[in-house]
């Protein structure tokens, strides 16, 4: 049984005075419902959000997380840390992450370590880019950022673990890629899985994320392959990121 799962990325969004009203629109409008959601604020506001959302359906989740042990590294966030305050999820590999601060496959690899070892569950991001796309590398990149966490980690790891494929044109572009576009990479990171253990690959939650809005969420969310999203701009919104996640459930 596999499931399914939306979380949502604030990115660097959100203050004290918003967090609150956004969450509790949130649990209201998600008000009996047991489809698991996932929000993933800013650092900073992890604690408020945690009381916020204390004893509801939602779970937290940070949004990076430090590829080292705790010590003296100025600005970095252990993964102990961020179950300390009450996450249970992080986010590691997302594009942003890997293009604008230079995160190599093998630091997500260490990131993706870290987080299992603190007993957090890694929501990997695999994506290619426009012109990866365009000269059919697709499975390639998709492949080579995949393998570096298999080989560090071994595939035993993906039991607890969550994929997300992002193709980063679809990014905060308003494109979305199509159900059969998403859904056909999704086979294939499933299938790369699966050489290696195919009841890992069967039991593996892979999430579509890029430019997912209530109006084209049911259509990807049916596909085969798509367990649920990761949503970056439409998160911020009450109403759009409760109905994306009812229509996963
Ligand atoms: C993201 O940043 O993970 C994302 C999918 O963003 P958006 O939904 O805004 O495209």
């Amino acid at each position: 049984m596999r499931g399914a799962l939306v979380a949502g990325n604030w990115k660097m969004n959100g203050a004290l005075a918003t967090i609150e009203p956004l969450l509790r629109g949130v649990l209201n409008e998600l008000e009996g419902s047991t489809m698991t959601c996932v929000v993933c604020p800013p650092f900073v506001y992890l604690a408020a959000a945690a009381r916020i959302i204390e004893g509801s359906s939602i779970r937290l989740g940070g949004q990076n997380v430090s590829d080292r042990g705790v010590g003296a590294l100025t600005g970095e966030i252990d993964a102990s840390m961020l179950k300390d305050v009450g996450c249970e999820y992080v986010i590691v590999g997302h594009s942003e992450r890997r293009t604008l601060f230079g995160e190599t496959n093998d630091i997500i690899a260490r990131k993706f370590n870290r987080a299992r070892e603190a007993g957090l569950t890694p929501i990997l991001c695999l994506g290619e880019t426009l012109e990866e796309r365009e000269s059919e590398r697709t499975e390639q990149v998709v492949e080579a950022q995949l393998r570096a966490v298999l080989d560090l980690e071994g595939v035993d790891a993906f039991r607890q673990a969550i994929l997300a494929y992002e193709p980063i044109w679809a990014i905060g572009t308003g494109r979305t890629a199509t159900p059969e576009q998403a859904n056909r990479v999704h086979g294939f990171i499933r299938s790369s899985i699966g050489a290696r253990s195919d009841e890992i690959a069967e039991e593996a939650l892979i999430l579509y994320g890029g430019s997912v809005k209530a109006a084209n969420a049911r259509g990807l969310f049916s596909m085969p392959d798509i367990d649920g999203g990761l949503i970056g701009g439409a998160s911020l919104d009450p109403k759009e990121f409760s109905a994306i996640c009812r229509a996963a459930g």
